[in-house]
């Protein structure tokens, strides 16, 4: 497939403080040559890129890859195994005994570490705390980039991250971009950790939050940055579906 992007023409849907900025690509290409289809969902901590990318995947029949949850189940097994983040030879070895796999279980995608289940583990306040920091390190980011393209390879994927649209898949088919304010992500990501019974508050998880955002985007290897050619979506004002619709339409156009 031969991809020439020639130019780009930016095209804005306002409403209220919800806007989606659409790069309409001059190309040469014939989507008849594609054979399987890679969408990019990138953007910053709490979006809800990880509900809209599910959603997407399952309309379409195609696979989903979370790979924020690599990143957490390698913070996960770093921290049980009390791996020293700063000692390079020590995360190189961890790295080396450190296997990841997404099985289905009663119909649900559930991340195994070491052949074990960890969905349950993944999402708590520590780890919310070290994952950034575990992400910063070139090996761990070279680790998960190869198996993220090994887990794509022959597929149809709609995978979401920091860096998917960016680094592992430059030439993906697709390309969003999400952002939304900051008070409509901590109180998304506050009613999900209050939903699993964790204890916590607005403002840990605001602090948080900022945290990771400032870490992923001004970290040395693969920053959170939005890709050129990546349709923009802040999301503060739309609903699940409106949002789902919209990559829908995206998707459709580009398969038809
Ligand atoms: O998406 P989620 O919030 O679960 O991601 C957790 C963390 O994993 C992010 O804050 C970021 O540090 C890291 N991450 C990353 N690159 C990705 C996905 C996640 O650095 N592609």
């Amino acid at each position: 497939m031969i991809i020439s992007k020639s130019f780009f023409i930016y095209f804005y849907f306002v409403s209220d403080s919800s806007y989606i900025r659409l790069p309409l690509v001059k190309n040469n290409f014939s989507m008849s040559a594609l054979k399987t289809v890679t969408i990019a969902i990138d953007g910053y901590s709490s979006t809800g890129k990880s509900t809209l990318a599910k959603a997407l995947a399952e309309h379409f029949g195609y696979v989903y890859i979370d790979t924020g949850a690599m990143y957490r189940a390698v913070s996960l097994y770093f921290l049980k195994m009390n791996i020293d983040i700063h000692d390079q030879k020590a995360v190189e070895r961890a790295l080396d005994d450190i296997s990841l796999e997404f099985k289905y279980v009663e119909d649900k995608q559930i991340i195994h570490l070491n052949d074990e289940p960890v969905e349950k583990f993944i999402r708590t306040k520590k780890i919310n705390n070290i994952v950034s920091p575990v992400a910063k390190i070139s090996a761990v980011r070279k680790k998960m980039v190869a198996l993220q393209r090994l887990m794509s390879e022959g597929k149809s994927v709609v995978m979401d991250g920091r860096d998917i649209g960016t680094v592992v898949f430059p030439h993906a088919d697709l390309k969003f971009f999400m952002t939304s304010d900051l008070a409509v992500r901590v109180k998304r990501r506050y009613d999900e950790l209050e939903s699993k019974g964790h204890d916590t508050t607005l403002r840990e998880v605001e602090k948080n939050l900022l945290e990771r955002d400032r870490i992923d985007s001004t970290r040395a290897d693969s920053p959170l940055k939005q890709a050129k050619d990546a349709i923009l979506i802040d999301n503060t004002r739309l609903t699940r579906s409106d949002q789902l619709q919209l990559l829908i339409k995206q998707v459709d156009e580009l398969i038809a």
